[in-house]
């Protein structure tokens, strides 16, 4: 077979063409695993049922999280919840992941869905979340969902890839959040449109599964089709005792990317994507001063583990000055979190602590903002609207967000090496 890379030999195996496929090339592949939401299901469900479709493709291959309004905040929320899970027990769904497990992006890698080489489909477009651990993860609408829920199958163009090199040594107080939204400032909201990108060089190799995913899930805010960090000894050690099936590493081949992009982070500083653009990125020093309401740490951006621990640790035997809202991605986080006294630290801080999933992140449940409220949020989108009418999103780390919460200011985080 030719060279190529990740996301054509994937494409190539999915579509089960005898040649490597090229970019541009539209063809029909057969998907490995689906997600869909509280939210996005009940859409996806209308739209098979609008088809005529009687019976899922396979029970098996359907992952249904519920995240975005957990537990039911209204009677709307409820009634539609108990749609979605009459229809996954109708279908005899088993991946079904009632309220509390936790946000879709990181219960479905937790379970063992989100494998190398796998070619993988959810109604949410933070699925290139999945790419972390060297899959093609990418997010569909509601109908793109429904023909999958009933056939397996969807049609897909074979995107193009940027390789993104990254090199340097990243300082104490920078993170993958850091990262990804420089790389977002520098190349705009559209500079990765319907492109693979894959992240590559040294400094990806050191960051941790945690950390690729964070850099992955923001992929979809440049326009990307998928994020992927190409798999290592590190994904199989996280996917171990998870894994749902054997699976295959799959690598791209050197000189097939279609477009090269470098950066060296070796001065970069912790970065800050300013209202209402998730691409308005600035340094943090930038803006040091600005008065902040609410700070908010979760999501499936940064509401992993060492997420949450680089909070506990800047704001151990201290006192917050904005509210603080911290919301696990999981319920698997949020026990390890218990387990090593993060979550004593943080409620010690003063921080609130609320069940696993979306939380604020939507502007659909607990701790949305008023009227020109400034929040430092980890999550990923900052347009108007999105925690609430009329709130500011600043969207930076989660060191950034916890030095902010205790100083009651927009601040640079100092965390020593
Ligand atoms: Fe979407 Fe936010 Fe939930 Fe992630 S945490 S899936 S970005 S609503």
């Amino acid at each position: 077979m030719a060279t190529g890379t990740i996301s054509q030999k994937i494409f190539s195996r999915a579509s089960g063409s005898a040649n490597l496929v090229e970019p541009g090339e539209i063809l029909e592949a057969g998907v490995d695993y689906v997600m869909s939401h509280d939210g996005t299901s009940v859409l996806a469900i209308k739209a098979f049922q609008e088809m005529g479709s009687e019976k899922v493709w396979d029970p098996e291959r359907i992952v249904i999280p519920f995240d975005h309004i957990v537990p039911a905040n209204n009677e709307t929320a409820a009634e539609l919840q108990k749609d979605v899970r009459a229809w996954a027990k109708e279908q005899k769904i088993s991946n079904f992941f009632d309220c509390g497990f936790g946000v879709c992006h990181q219960v479905f890698p937790e379970q063992g869905f989100a494998l190398p080489g796998l070619l993988l489909v959810g109604a949410d477009s933070h699925s290139c979340t999945y790419g972390a651990l060297g899959a093609f993860g990418t997010g569909v609408g509601a109908t793109d969902m429904a023909e999958i829920y009933s056939r397996g199958r969807l049609w897909f163009k074979v995107p193009e890839t940027i390789a993104v090199r990254v090199s340097g040594r990243l300082r104490p107080n920078v993170s993958a959040k850091d990262i990804a939204l420089m790389i977002i400032g520098t190349l705009g909201a559209d500079g990765a449109t319907y492109k693979a990108v894959e992240y590559i060089g040294p400094v990806i190799e050191d960051l941790s599964i945690s950390g690729r995913m964070t850099l992955c899930n923001l992929g979809v805010e440049m326009g990307a089709k998928a994020a992927i960090v190409p798999p290592d000894k590190k994904t199989d050690v996280w996917l171990a005792g998870r894994a749902r099936q054997p699976y295959k590493q799959v690598h791209s081949d050197p000189g097939s990317y279609d477009y090269e992009y470098e950066y060296d982070i070796t001065d970069l500083e912790p970065q800050v994507a300013v209202p209402y653009r998730v691409d308005n990125v600035r340094p943090v020093s930038e803006l040091d001063g600005l008065e902040v309401d609410q700070v908010f740490i979760g999501t499936c951006t940064n509401g992993r583990l060492e997420d949450l621990a680089v909070a506990a640790r800047i704001l151990k035997g201290k006192r917050v000055i904005a509210r603080t809202l911290v919301i696990p991605a999981s319920r698997e986080v949020l026990l390890a979190a218990l387990q090593c006294g993060i979550i004593q630290t943080l409620v010690e801080a003063g921080a609130m602590i609320g069940p696993p999933g979306c939380g604020p992140c939507l502007g659909a449940h607990m701790g949305v903002l008023a009227e020109g409220e400034v929040c430092v949020s980890t999550s990923n989108r900052n347009f108007p609207g999105r925690m609430g009418k009329g709130g500011l999103v600043y969207l930076a780390s989660p060191a950034t967000a916890a030095a902010s919460a205790l100083s009651g200011y927009l601040v640079v985080p100092e965390i020593s090496g």
